[in-house]
């Protein structure tokens, strides 16, 4: 939920004024739609906010915003912070004197830096409060340094976000299945969840079978819906929880899910559709990661990804060399999230590592004022990555019901291409080779073969994904059977 629409908030904001968001601003617009929703029961119809009130930004007045910002946030950055002040005064580079034409002047932070020494990028002015670390599975996790007022500014929008992008009404519950240690967007939804009046479920990442015995449990709750209506969750454990179901014979009938929030992963179209079905409820993604919030992404009707131009700059850039990517290539997302939405933890040109495609032409959907690219096709690892993503793979594999959720591969470089080893229930499975190999031939994927294991033992090392962050719980996982079986 977390981030959704967010877009269109941002947008509206600056036809209203022309001119940066104060976070102050966003407290107040958050507190009044929350007091309208309460007196009213809905947000007012002639909201600026709403999608399609927004007009059009004039390219100078967003050009002259954009050097503001990046002005500000390099100065700020180059005052204050340990690592910045090195940059900038072994460069010689005047932070008063950038453009958005020069800003490639700046150096690309990389993530190992961030990681090596969080405390080189917290701001001397600013005093931190909460230390928020990433999920770490592409190896050790990124420590995040936030202040208070941060997290207010976060609240904020994420509340605005739910109430005007989800529709969240004070009926509604929402469950939150990611990781629990996740604090940042933990304490984010649980805040503004329950600022509108709305019910909050921290589930966790537990044993699937007792995250949907608490889905489908009924709340038995005056003034709110039967069920849970809403679900956060990550792709992996998505996939955990309706590998789950479908085994066990769940229907999405038992559930009374109308609206399921995914991040942090690439969500596969076949696992959307096998979610939808075995769950219920509307599948929506956003992108927003922990180190460059409040910046973020919303999906288009189209199938690209919009980026943010007010709380953040976005490039797009070549893995290794750092130059720009060409219309219609593969480049990562390196983002500058602007001061003063962040005064804490302060980063210039941050690599995320997280692949994405330009597009080859001009975009002309509802978002197309906002900058495109692909939704993340996976995290750059070497040419690999690039040549074979991972979204690629797994809308190869989770299309299969043989293949066990969440999907467990590896790739292995070969001497004549890549070759794909995949986990499947069981050995031989019935047509899945043949099946496989020419639907990668179809969508393109230059893999040398694809090799089925049904032992986990035989395979090669496989990536982690969030789904292994499991939760340990006491409590026992009643079976589908049984609920089945047992009187109304
Ligand atoms: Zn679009």
């Amino acid at each position: 939920m977390f981030g959704t629409a967010l877009s269109q908030l941002r947008y509206g904001m600056a036809i209203l004024r022309n001119r940066r968001i104060r976070p102050q601003d966003l407290e107040r617009i958050a507190r009044d739609l929350v007091a309208t929703l309460a007196e009213f029961g809905e947000p007012g119809a002639d909201s600026a906010l709403l999608p399609g009130q927004a007009g059009a930004v004039d390219p100078a007045v967003r050009r002259t915003v954009t050097e503001r910002s990046l002005r500000a946030t390099a100065r700020a950055a180059a005052r204050h912070t340990a690592y910045y002040r090195r940059t900038f005064d072994t460069l010689g580079l005047d932070p008063r004197t950038l453009t958005p034409e020069t800003w490639d002047q700046v150096p690309v932070t990389p993530k190992t830096a961030l990681r090596g020494l969080p405390a080189a990028f917290v701001s001397a002015a600013s005093s931190p409060a909460l230390m928020a670390l990433t999920t770490g599975t592409s190896g050790t996790p990124t420590t995040v340094w936030y202040s208070r007022a941060e997290v207010e500014i976060a609240v904020a929008m994420s509340t605005v976000s739910a109430v005007l992008g989800m529709g969240l009404r004070p009926r509604h519950t929402v469950a939150y299945a990611g990781c629990s240690r996740a604090t940042l967007p933990l304490l984010n939804v649980e805040e503004s969840v329950t600022r509108i009046g709305a019910a909050f479920v921290q589930i966790g990442t537990v044993e699937p079978a007792v995250a949907l015995n608490r889905l489908a449990a009924p709340l038995g709750l005056r003034g709110k819906a039967p069920q849970i209506t809403h679900l956060t969750v990550s792709a992996s454990y998505l996939a955990a929880l309706v590998e789950e179901a479908e085994q066990s014979g769940w229907r999405a009938a038992d559930f009374g899910l109308e609206s399921i929030g995914v991040g942090g992963e690439p969500l596969s179209d076949p696992l959307r559709e096998r979610a939808a079905a075995a769950l219920g409820g509307t599948l929506s993604t956003s992108y927003m990661m922990t180190e460059t919030v409040p910046s973020g992404g919303t999906p288009c009707t189209e199938g690209h990804l919009h980026h943010t131009t007010e709380f953040g700059h976005l490039e797009v850039l070549d893995p290794v060399t750092h130059a720009p990517t060409r219309p219609g290539a593969v480049g990562i997302i390196v983002q500058t999230p602007y001061v003063p939405y962040r005064d804490c933890t302060l980063l210039l040109r941050y690599a995320t590592g997280d692949l994405v495609r330009l597009p080859e032409n001009a975009v002309g959907c509802e978002l197309g004022h906002l900058p495109a690219t692909s939704p993340v096709l996976g995290r750059w690892s070497g040419p690999l990555s690039v040549e074979v993503p991972t979204r690629s793979v797994l809308n190869l594999l989770e299309a299969e019901p043989e293949i066990p959720l969440p999907a467990r591969y590896a790739l292995v470089d070969g001497p004549s291409g890549p070759r794909l080893h995949v986990l499947v229930r069981r050995s031989p499975a019935t047509g899945l080779l043949g099946r496989l190999e020419e639907r990668a031939t179809a969508q393109g994927l230059a893999l040398d073969a694809v090799v089925l294991h049904d032992d986990p033992a035989s395979m090669p090392a496989t990536g982690p994904v969030r789904a292994d962050l499991r939760e340990q719980t006491f409590e026992p996982a009643r079976p589908a059977a049984v609920r089945i079986a047992s009187p109304a």
